[in-house]
């Protein structure tokens, strides 16, 4: 199951940019999964600055 760790997120949004089908900014500032079987998840996490997608 795909996850954000919260803790690490540091809100860029390259997630969301790259994979706006898997994920979402919430009204913490931090992404959200949107929906962890969209196939561009993976590439998501790659994009990820600081290693928060699991
Ligand atoms: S790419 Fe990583 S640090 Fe940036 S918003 Fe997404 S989960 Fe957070």
């Amino acid at each position: 199951m795909t996850t954000i760790n919260k803790t690490k997120c540091i809100g860029c949004g390259a997630c969301v940019s790259v994979c706006s089908d898997g994920f979402e900014m919430g009204e913490d500032g931090k992404a959200k999964v949107k929906n962890a079987k969209a196939p561009c998840v993976k590439e998501a996490i790659e994009s990820c600055p600081v290693d928060a997608i699991k």
